[in-house]
Parts: structure tokens; sequence; C-alpha cells
């Protein structure tokens, strides 16, 4: 094993405190060994019960990174398998035991450091534990002058560290550079649903294959989370696959099936109105608010300002009015109380936000270019549940009623 004597991880603070027997402040020890989640990489979790076959035992804790696992997870049809959160080290904080300054210079934009390691490390076998990519080598170096700390580089710019002889690897991360790539991530991954929002605009795609992509590209955007973020990216590259057929999940496979294509301009019949409601996405206030947040700008969700949101507030208060928000595409609508509750088919069935096969916006930017002229004649004829078409008939029935008698 290879020792690094030329670079000294010991941090200056600990390194002074160690030489002068300084007690070390409080702020420092709470700098040093930071523990943070991965935004590069996630680890596999198998089930590991009795019907858990060898390939997905065998990934069990494994670290994948971000961007690479498409084709790996899952591993296979009904792979009960998870992506979890890896915990990474922050860069500058990768110490224990008063260690401190494991410099990955090379996340941190400058490559020196990372090339003294390549040159003067020995080559680390992963067999599997870390991300396999071909043309990937892994170099590791003995820190500290401890027998079982390590770092571990490899040659395409990633950083790890160990603290017990390789039996846990952590991913050591720069948060500055990780939020910048984050950053990136979120501003283009909208984008890469171009071609399906093609589609659907062209009625080459079933409203619901389209609802499944846009709830998940919105869930995609409420997580903070890698890992989810992961298995969103598979799924929806699983979906492609099926020619946007076959998500797997019941509820969206039927509506699929249910309806392959948006209704007849000339007519929409009575269940081909309610089925609006299972198109429809929504969230509840608090998700909602840090979702249209995260959005990009040309995704973000916008408000109804009055009077364009006065068919929902049959419910609302004098002086206390509902709020409409619409997606940028038109298509989904979401509704909230003065208070923030976001009416639905139990609290406001009359007043909820309901989707548009039609929509009243279009995603071009171009505000009611097309009148909602086909939603809104349909809701007329049939209200937004059965439950409130009976009631609207026995109101009709009551009027007729008055009027004869
Ligand atoms: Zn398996
Ligand atoms: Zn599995």
């Amino acid at each position: 094993m290879k020792t690094d004597k030329k670079y000294d991880f010991f941090g200056d603070a600990f390194a002074k405190a160690a030489k002068n027997k300084e007690p070390m402040s409080i702020d420092k020890r709470k700098a040093v060994h930071k523990f943070v989640k991965s935004y590069e990489f996630v680890k596999w979790k198998s089930e590991e019960g009795k019907n858990t076959c060898a390939v997905c035992r065998e990934r069990n804790g494994r670290l994948y990174k971000y961007g690479e696992l498409n084709g790996i997870w899952p591993a296979h049809k009904n792979c009960h398998c998870k992506l979890v959160p890896a915990p990474a080290v922050e860069a500058g904080t990768a110490t224990i035991n008063g260690l401190s300054g494991i410099e990955n210079k090379y996340i941190m934009g400058s490559e020196g450091y990372r090339k003294y390691v390549l040159k003067n490390g020995e080559v680390y076998h992963t067999n599997g534990i870390l991300p396999e990519k071909k043309g990937r080598t892994y170099y590791s170096i003995n820190i500290n002058n401890k027998k079982n700390n390590f770092v571990i580089v490899s040659n395409d710019g990633m950083c790890f560290v160990t603290y017990d002889g390789f039996k846990n690897i952590y991913p050591v991360e720069n948060k500055n550079i990780v939020q910048k790539e984050k950053k990136e991530r979120e501003a283009i991954f909208f984008d890469s649903f171009k071609n399906e929002m093609d589609l659907f605009e062209n009625d080459k795609m079933a409203p619901m294959a389209y609802t499944y992509i846009m709830q998940n590209t919105y869930n995609w955007y409420l997580s903070d989370n890698t890992s989810d973020r992961a298995m969103i990216e598979a799924k929806l590259s699983e979906f492609k696959k099926t020619g946007y057929k076959k998500t797997g999940i019941k509820f969206y496979d039927e509506g699929i099936e249910f309806m392959p294509k948006k209704p007849s301009i000339i007519f929409i019949n009575q269940e081909e109105h309610y089925f609006r409601n299972k198109l429809n996405i929504n969230y509840e206030w608090k998700d909602f608010e840090k979702l249209n947040d995260s959005l990009p700008d040309k995704y973000k969700w916008q408000r109804m300002m009055p009077p364009l949101d006065a068919m929902h507030q049959n419910t609302a208060k004098e002086g206390k009015p509902n709020r409409k928000y619409v997606s940028f595409d038109g298509h989904f609508e979401a509704v909230y109380s003065y208070y923030n509750v976001l009416l639905n088919e139990k609290n406001a069935s009359i007043d909820m936000g309901t989707y548009n096969y039609a929509p009243s916006i279009t995603f071009k930017g171009n505000p009611f270019k097309t009148a909602a002229a086909k939603d809104m004649s349909t809701y007329n004829l049939y209200k937004n549940t059965k439950e409130d078409l009976k009631k609207e008939m026995k109101k009709q029935e009551n009027l007729f009623n008055q009027v004869i008698y």
C-alpha cells in the first residue's frame, strides 16, 4: 500500500491544536466530519427477501452514479429494489479524529491533487462496489498515516474516501459545484420532454400517457432527492420503450386503454367528460408552491386573475376568493381556497380545478388563442362530477315545478 507523504491531510486548525495541545472550539468540531446527502450518487437497496434474485442481492449497497442508471435499475421486470440516498462527505470536511482536509481539488476546480493520486496511487479494483464504466479506472492512496484511510479517485474525475479499509466508501462532493450542477439539470430537464409534448398535442399519445409523463416530471422537480429523481428518470425511459403504452401501474394503464386519443372536438360524451377528473394533476398548496418555485420560468403554472377564475368562486366567501392556477400547457388546473386548501371532489367539486382537453392557453405562450369552448360547453351539460349533475338536475326540477305551480 502506498502512503501519501507529500500531502499533509491534517487541517491547519487540527495540526495547530495538536501541537499546542489547545482545546478545539465547538464550531471547529462541528465543521469536521460532515456527511451530506449525495447529489451525484445513489445506493442500491435490494429487498433481500427469499425471492430476491442473485443479481439484486449482489447489488445491495453498491454506489451508482446519477445519470448512469439507464438500463441498470430496475434490474429486471418486477424488481423490488430501490435506490436510496447515498451519504457523501463534503469536500474539505472529509475528516474523523482530527484528520481534515481531503481536498478533492479536482472537483474544487483544480486537477492538481487528482493528478497526484492518479500518478502515485495504486489501481483499485472495485468489483462493482463503485460505479463501473468502460474506460474508467480507480486509483487509491493511503492518507493521514492511518492504515484504513484511503482516497480513491477515478480517471474521469470522481473522488471517494474510506475510513475503514474500503468497507464503507463515501463520495466526496463539493457543495458549490454540486449545487451548480443541480441547477443546470433543473434548467434543462423539462425541455427533454419536448418530443412527448409534441406527440400529445398532435394526437399521437393517449391523454393519460401525457398525464403520467407530466405527473412524473412535476414529481421530479418537487423531489430534492437524487435517488427519487434517478428512479423517475428510469421509469420514464422504460415508459418510452413501451411506445407510451404501458406504465405497469393499473390506474394509468387503464386510462391509456380507455382513451387512446383526445376526444372529438365536436362532441364529448359524459364518460369522457368525467374522465377529466382522472387526467388532472393536483398538489396540496405547500407542494405546489415548492414545485412552482423550482420549475423553469416557461414551465411555471400561471394564476388566472379575475374575472378568468369566475367559474371557480361558487364556494368562496365575500372578499375571500379562490385562486386558480393553470399549467404551462393549459391542460391541468388547480384551485385553492383563500386559506390555501386544495379544492377537490370531496370538499368543493363545483369549484375544483379541472383538466382541459382543449386548453385555453397554449404552451407556445399564446394565451387564450383557443377558447375553451369544448370543455366549457360540456361543463354546462355535465358539471364536474355526477354528484354535481344530480344536484343541478334537482335544482332545475324545483325551478320547473315552481314555474308550473
Ligand atoms: Zn432481482
Ligand atoms: Zn431487484
